[in-house]
């Protein structure tokens, strides 16, 4: 597997803290700031792990990962919904999410999740 991983979320903080978190960890850091930017992103530089936000302007994160998923099936994708959005945690999955994590996470549970999806991967 390679070390290319991408973040969309419309949070400039979150991306922020995620980037310096996984730049810290030896990952190619990419941002992204919401779906269609995710899609655009994903064509440029096939990541090989993508943290998609649900929640976002333009497109949202579930929007975003089926059309990934449908043209690059190989992407490792994390989904990070909102607390009690199971509805949306059963279509992500269906869809061919890998995992989800509920905002707001311990950042450290997300670096193990990512890092366990990298050892899957190889
Ligand atoms: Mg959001």
């Amino acid at each position: 597997m390679g070390n290319r991983i991408l973040i969309v979320d419309d949070q400039k903080g979150v991306r922020r803290l995620l980037e310096e978190l996984f730049k810290r960890e030896s990952w190619e850091v990419f941002v992204a700031g919401d779906g269609l930017e995710a899609i655009t992103e994903v064509e440029r530089i096939n990541p090989d792990i993508v943290l998609m936000d649900m929640k976002m302007p333009n497109m949202n994160g579930l929007e975003a990962s089926e059309q990934i998923l449908s043209r690059f099936p190989d992407t490792f994708i994390i989904m990070m919904t909102a607390y009690g959005e199971m509805d949306v945690v059963k279509l992500a999955l269906e869809t061919g999410v890998k995992r989800c994590i509920t905002k707001p996470f311990d950042i450290m549970v997300l670096r193990d999740l990512v890092n366990e999806l990298r050892m899957e991967r190889i």
